[in-house]
């Protein structure tokens, strides 16, 4: 678990204009944050600084108080959730998951594998189609095991880049309130970029609203919602 803290972040690719321009805020431990804003408003870039996958120009990244502007990715501990959920499309459902406890440094055994995949599939009902491949899964039960893959990983924190995006109408409002039902049982720090209204006003504690690179506001759902 995680506290995240952004502190005057600035991203400027090249000569233009920053893509992310001096934002600041703090993300409590077990807050679900959602970042939100039209195309090219610079959310993307902000997620992808925090997972450490692109370098931050200026500014402080602070996880757990601690500086991490220089941490490689794996250093920091935390899961991104891709809207094109990157699986495995030869390995099943019970190997999608457990690919980064193989991969990771730490050994795990494989009774330590099977409890954790076992445990994760529990919380995100796929226990019946842990040995199916992703092709032969719906969209959604494609994202939870997307999920369990960040679950398994005892990540600090999930980050989600428009997660539900490719998925059709129906699908897309079931799997926003099993994200949120999933987040609060699990308590672990969130961000989640969408530019969606729908998934910024129904799945956050607070909504961060982003305009060409800069903080516009950041309120609840409500405060937003009760404004004039
Ligand atoms: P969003 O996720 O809100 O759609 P992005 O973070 O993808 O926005 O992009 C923010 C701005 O940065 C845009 O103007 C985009 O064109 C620019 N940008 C994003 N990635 C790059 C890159 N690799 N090189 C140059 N400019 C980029
Ligand atoms: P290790 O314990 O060897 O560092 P990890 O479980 O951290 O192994 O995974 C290896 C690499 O893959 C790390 O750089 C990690 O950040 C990255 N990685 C794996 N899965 C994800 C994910 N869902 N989101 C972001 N990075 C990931």
């Amino acid at each position: 678990m995680a506290s995240i803290t952004l502190r005057n972040i600035v991203k400027q690719y090249g000569d233009g204009f920053p893509a992310v321009n001096d934002v600041s805020i703090d993300i409590a431990d077990g807050e679900f944050i959602i970042l939100v804003g039209p195309s090219g408003c610079g959310k993307s870039t902000l997620l992808r600084m925090i997972v450490g996958l692109e370098d931050i120009t200026a500014g402080d990244l602070l996880i757990n108080d601690v500086r991490v502007n220089d941490k490689a990715p794996r250093e920091r501990n935390l899961a991104m959730v891709f809207q094109n959920y990157a699986l495995y499309p030869h390995l099943t459902v019970f190997e999608n998951i457990a690919f980064p406890l193989r991969l990771a440094k730490k050994k795990h055994s494989e009774e330590e594998i099977r409890q954790k995949v076992t445990e994760a599939a529990r919380t995100l009902e796929l226990t019946d189609h842990l040995e199916r491949k992703p092709a032969n899964l719906s969209g959604g039960q494609r994202q939870r095991v997307a999920m369990g893959r960040a679950i398994v990983r005892e990540a600090d924190a999930f980050l989600f880049d428009e997660p539900l995006s490719n998925l059709d109408a129906k699908l897309r409002g079931q799997m926003r309130s099993e994200i949120s039902q999933m987040q609060r049982r699990l308590g672990v720090t969130s961000v989640y970029v969408t530019h969606d209204q729908t998934e910024a006003m129904t799945l956050g504690d607070r909504v961060a609203v982003l305009k060409k690179g800069e903080l516009q506001q950041i309120a609840s759902p409500r405060e937003l919602y009760e404004q004039p």
